[in-house]
């Protein structure tokens, strides 16, 4: 008798967080792995934040609040949505999660019947295709290319979608590409969204990282239109460093976030309520530690990017927000003797002693991802490895 459930037989651990267990585990047998995988702000929570939260719990605010979050962080969220968005929103359009990702995952489940498609524009973020699958649905792919700076048109998307089509997901800044859609493309990508009558999911949970001058815009705020066929999901895990407290939200239609709601009665009860505490000072308190951490991740950036691009046989796009990299090493791979990025990539982990995350699990095979959310020191030394080991083995 099979112990596991068909739904969950395909399911394939983020490659991710593999990664990062595979250089832990080296690691701790004494190996000086340079760990370019995980995706989380290397900096402490702000004191605030931390202050925060522990007067909460020595005030005893340390039980169940309500399944879709507190009214108090609701509020903060809609004063930050009105503030750094321009959208407005009612505490009904608001449900407060276990962390942008969670949030997805309950976002997915009440809106797909089995067989609705989701088209995921590629490259992408691991967990889109899994949460997709496990809520019925099935992805569709779109693929951008490099000379595309990995970012689909109105046209590739007008040509995936089917009466089977439910959603599209856009996120921008994104993981893995770092690359931004203009509000000019946001506007083509939204009209024939409208057009064709699908949901935008809007991921941007890297809002606040940013770089050369460049300001988010949500595609929600291109119209009212708009914004009514669109869920906007973000949280604090890389805005305000914050990412094992675990808080995301999603904001949009009420019928949709009321389900949700209910949905997480059954699942979470609530998210944690000290880490609910912590997001509503994040969200009122002082933005400063927001700016100094994007403005680290930016000069880190300028460093590391022309000395990436100097590796032989790689090819660099340079990212315009978030914290990845994402070179195209295919030809490094070749030239190197290995027969795919995959195995290259075992070879940066064993015998360079680096670890980046393969782009197979995001969709572009021939590309690494690597994070420069990670000391300037560490990210040098890391790029001084790889290329002596390209150098070596050409
Ligand atoms: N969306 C994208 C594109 C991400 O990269 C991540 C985290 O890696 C998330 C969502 C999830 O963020 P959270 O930590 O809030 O669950």
């Amino acid at each position: 008798r099979d112990l596991l459930a068909n739904r969950v037989k395909t399911l394939t651990p983020s490659s991710t967080l593999a990664i990062t267990a595979k250089a832990k585990e080296l690691k701790a047998q004494g190996i000086d792995v340079i760990g370019l995988g995980a995706g989380e702000p290397d900096f402490n929570t702000p004191q605030n934040i931390l202050d925060a939260a522990a007067q909460s719990m020595a005030k005893g605010f340390t039980k169940y609040t309500p399944a879709g979050g507190l009214p108090a962080l609701k509020q903060a969220i809609i004063d930050k949505l009105s503030r750094d968005n321009h959208l407005s929103y009612k505490p009904n359009e608001i449900i407060v999660g276990i962390g942008a990702k969670h949030v997805l995952y309950t976002l997915f489940q009440v809106i797909l019947n089995e067989g609705d498609e989701v088209i995921i524009p590629a490259p992408y973020w691991v967990s889109y295709p899994e949460q997709v699958k496990l809520a019925g649905g099935i992805p569709v792919f779109v693929e951008s290319t490099s000379e595309q700076n990995y970012k689909i048109t109105a046209e590739q998307l007008r040509n995936a979608i089917t009466d089977k089509t439910k959603a599209v997901i856009i996120n921008s800044p994104s993981n893995p590409s770092g690359m931004v859609y203009s509000r000019e493309e946001l506007t083509e990508l939204a009209s024939v969204a409208v057009e064709k009558d699908i949901l935008i999911v809007s991921d941007e949970i890297y809002e606040k990282l940013l770089y050369n001058g460049l300001e988010h815009f949500s595609i929600a705020q291109l119209s009212d239109e708009v914004k009514t066929q669109t869920i906007v999901v973000n949280g604090v895990a890389k805005s305000h460093s914050m990412t094992g407290w675990r808080i995301g939200y999603a904001a949009g239609n009420a019928e949709i976030i009321k389900s949700m709601t209910d949905l997480a009665s059954h699942s979470t009860s609530n998210p944690t309520t000290t880490s609910q505490y912590a997001t509503i000072e994040a969200y009122n308190g002082p933005q400063d530690s927001v700016e100094e951490m994007r403005r680290a991740f930016e000069s880190r950036l300028e460093v590391i990017y022309p000395k990436l691009s100097a590796i032989p046989g790689f090819k660099v796009l340079k990212p315009q927000g978030a914290f990845y990299l994402l070179p195209d090493v295919s030809e490094a791979a070749l030239k190197t003797g290995f027969d795919s990025v995959d195995d290259f990539v075992s070879a940066l982990l064993t015998e360079a002693n680096v670890a980046v995350v393969p782009g197979s699990g995001f969709g572009v095979p021939s590309t690494i991802r690597l994070s420069y959310a990670t000391s300037l020191e560490l990210l040098e030394e890391a790029v001084r490895r790889m290329d002596n080991y390209v150098k070596s083995k050409w």
